[in-house]
């Protein structure tokens, strides 16, 4: 169970309580929170943090641990800007196995 997130923990600890209230709330943080607001939570911008009425029990780990589940996986070659599923990492950057090829051959 090492790899559960903070967020799905207190789903858990909250359902084991029968803690309803933090339960619904916790469930509908998608609905309450801006599509613009997940992206800048997900850039670990903090300044969002102000706009968003939330309890006092929830804190930023957990926030940034639900936003998390929307984060996108890289898939897009950063050469081609083609679909890189099945590419590697390079430098922290994906490149599609055409490019490798490419760059190899050069
Ligand atoms: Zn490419």
């Amino acid at each position: 169970m090492g790899d559960t997130s903070l967020y799905d923990q207190k789903l858990l600890e909250c359902t084991r309580k029968r803690d309803v209230d933090k339960l619904n709330f916790l469930q509908s943080l998608d609905k309450k929170i801006l599509k613009s607001q997940l992206e800048r939570i997900l850039k670990n911008d903090k300044t969002v943090w102000g706009e968003l009425f939330l309890p006092k029990w929830m804190t930023w780990e957990m926030l940034k641990s639900w936003s998390a589940k929307y984060e996108k996986p890289e898939t897009i070659c950063v050469f081609c800007g083609s679909d890189a599923e099945g590419g590697k990492k390079v430098r922290g950057k994906i490149v599609c196995q055409n490019c490798i090829v490419e760059i190899k051959a050069e």
